[in-house]
């Protein structure tokens, strides 16, 4: 059946959620991380919700990239190539940019995100391999996050710029453009131009561009505090590549005099900015002084995020639980052994499934630990292995672990996390199973957050904004135990919900001597805490459980981010 876009979609005004990624599901393959997945979930929340949204991305026809891993542990990437036209269709419309000078074309294909309750949010992706273009702009919506800054810039132009306009043309009315991190930042250069189209203005020199109206429609959520996240680009690639179409003056202002930086752009022309947890709100304001920056913190999709066995049992004790998550604030109702028992058969699923990927014969009664994330050198994958004989001492026999997660293709201190992992492993060959489970995507995910028992998360603090894998653990009952950074210094009661790993998040910079406190926090704590409650306390064991999904999937989940995004920016 083919669906179009109809007056339904785009009557009444909108919200416009723009994304460099989007993770709907893994055959659109979109997304490289945590970005994408929270972007999917929060169309998916909208739809739930019945929000008036419309969501813009790129088509990525060669995705971000396949994974394998030969056995000593180093990164092969295989290209995603998939066929758009088997899932989605394009709409007739076409809209055009001018990079370099030349025209490109850009058209859309059209993915509805529908829900249950009858709600569907239109996801918009846009492509510019048409047959009007060069082979080298075809080839601008190949990869996500692949190329140079020069392809980079390209894409953002497509993305930000080719965005509203073809938003425009399909007849869509948009009351607040929301810029989900600064790629989409070009957009509010669009916008000024149509401010302008509307005045029927003569540009010169006089003109004052209306940045007051431009910031009315505009909201910016900032997503990391790595100074390298945020998207800078010099000046001659911008003269080179957007050229006339904005003065170099006007955007030396807004976007800085040294680099663009695509982030102060978003920021300078958006009244409603915010970080994604409230740390990560006080860090971004401490990059930004001069600029209000709130927090909403972030959240995953429930029903997404819950395995099959919880779902079941939810729906049994707790019915409506997957569009009203305030439910779980009822979680104590549900028998122990119905929690226990959930969580072993989604135990057995992934040993089964890691079982049958190699030899390792892992056992469905050992305490299994998860790491599971992109492999960025921040997150600290090998933590873990900081002191390998106090490791073997402590937890020889009584662990099992599984990693998964991909390494950005250029970055080599991710690809090293990985070969490392292998060596440990080998290392550690009949004392502790450890695990790599290929090709970390959703399908993976899923498996791995249900079926572990305790989510392992260690990233240099403060530089994790948020982090949601560790609220898809909490949703299937696994407990978290973390270094207080991002959501989990929002999320964690100390023996309750989960565990923290070293002190309380007080820098603002990261600090030389974390590795050490934090490994030896993590080593004392596994071995005086969550071993013996594991093995000699299980229903204190499972009371925690119930913790987790009371009090943190209760919270963390992106229907209460959206109602918040809702009554505090779009409205
Ligand atoms: C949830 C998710 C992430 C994000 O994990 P973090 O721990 O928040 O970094 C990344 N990749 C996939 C496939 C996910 O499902």
């Amino acid at each position: 059946m083919k669906m179009l876009i109809t007056e339904e979609h785009t009557n009444g005004s909108k919200i416009a959620y723009f994304s460099m990624e989007i993770g709907l599901r893994d055959e659109i393959p979109t997304f490289s991380g945590g970005l994408g997945i929270l972007a999917g979930d929060t169309i998916k929340s909208g739809a739930d919700l019945n929000l008036p949204l419309v969501a813009v991305t790129l088509i990525y026809h060669k995705g971000y990239f396949k994974q394998d891993i030969d056995d000593q542990g180093r990164q092969i990437e295989l290209p995603a190539q998939w066929e758009p036209s088997e899932i989605m269709h394009t709409v007739p419309e076409k809209t055009t940019v001018i990079i370099e000078g030349r025209t490109v074309y850009i058209q859309a294909w059209v993915y509805f995100v529908k829900s249950p309750k009858g709600g569907e949010v239109p996801v918009l992706f846009l492509d510019t391999n048409l047959q009007e273009n060069s082979e080298e702009d075809r080839s601008l919506t190949d990869y996500l996050y692949g190329g140079d800054d020069n392809y980079r810039i390209k894409q953002e132009v497509v993305l930000g710029i080719g965005g509203v306009k073809i938003l425009k043309i399909l007849g869509f009315q948009i009351k607040k453009y929301h810029m989900n991190e600064g790629h989409a930042a070009f957009l509010t250069l669009e916008l000024l131009h149509q401010l302008k189209n509307n005045l029927n203005d003569v540009w010169d020199e006089s003109y004052i561009w209306d940045f007051e109206a431009v910031k009315e429609l505009c909201v910016f959520t900032t997503h990391t505090p790595v100074e390298a996240g945020h998207d800078k680009f010099s000046y001659d690639l911008y003269r080179n590549v957007i050229g006339d179409y904005f003065p170099e003056n006007v955007i030396h202002d807004l976007a800085g005099n040294d680099h663009l930086n695509m982030t102060l752009l978003a920021l300078n022309l958006s009244n409603d900015v915010n970080g994604v947890a409230k740390k990560h709100g006080e860090v971004s304001q401490n990059m930004f002084p001069g600029y209000k920056i709130n927090s909403i913190t972030n959240g995953v999709h429930s029903y997404t995020w819950t395995c099959d066995s919880f779902k079941k049992l939810f729906d049994k004790h707790i019915p409506g639980w997957a569009n009203e998550p305030e439910l779980f604030v009822r979680t104590d109702l549900i028998p122990p052994d119905e929690i226990w028992n959930a969580h072993s058969e989604a135990k057995k699923i992934l040993i089964d499934y890691v079982n049958s990927t190699n030899n390792l014969k892992m056992d469905h009664e050992t305490l299994t630990i998860g790491f599971a994330r992109r492999f960025a050198t921040y997150k600290r994958a090998s933590l873990l292995f900081n002191d390998i004989e106090r490791l073997e001492g402590i937890a020889s026999g009584k662990i099992q672990v599984i990693f998964a997660g991909k390494a950005h293709p250029k970055d080599e201190g991710g690809k090293k996390l990985i070969e490392d992992i292998f060596a440990y492993s080998e290392n550690l060959k009949g004392k502790i199973k450890i695990a790599f489970v290929n090709n970390y995507n959703m399908e993976t995910a899923m498996k791995i957050v249900s079926g572990v028992d305790v989510w392992l998360n260690n990233p240099i603090r403060p530089l994790e904004a948020s982090g949601t894998s560790g609220m898809k653990a909490a949703h299937n009952g696994v407990l978290n135990f973390s270094v207080l950074d991002g959501w989990w210094i929002e999320g964690h009661i100390e023996g309750d919900t989960g565990w923290s790993i070293g002190p309380e998040s007080t820098e603002t910079v990261p600090d030389d001597n974390a590795n050490k406190i934090d490994t030896d926090d993590l080593y004392n704590k596994l071995e005086q805490i969550i071993i013996p409650t594991f093995y000699q306390n299980r229903d204190k064991w499972v009371k925690m459980m119930k913790s987790a999904i009371g009090k943190n999937a209760y919270f963390f989940n992106t229907h209460r981010m959206m109602l918040r995004y809702v009554t505090e920016a779009y409205i």
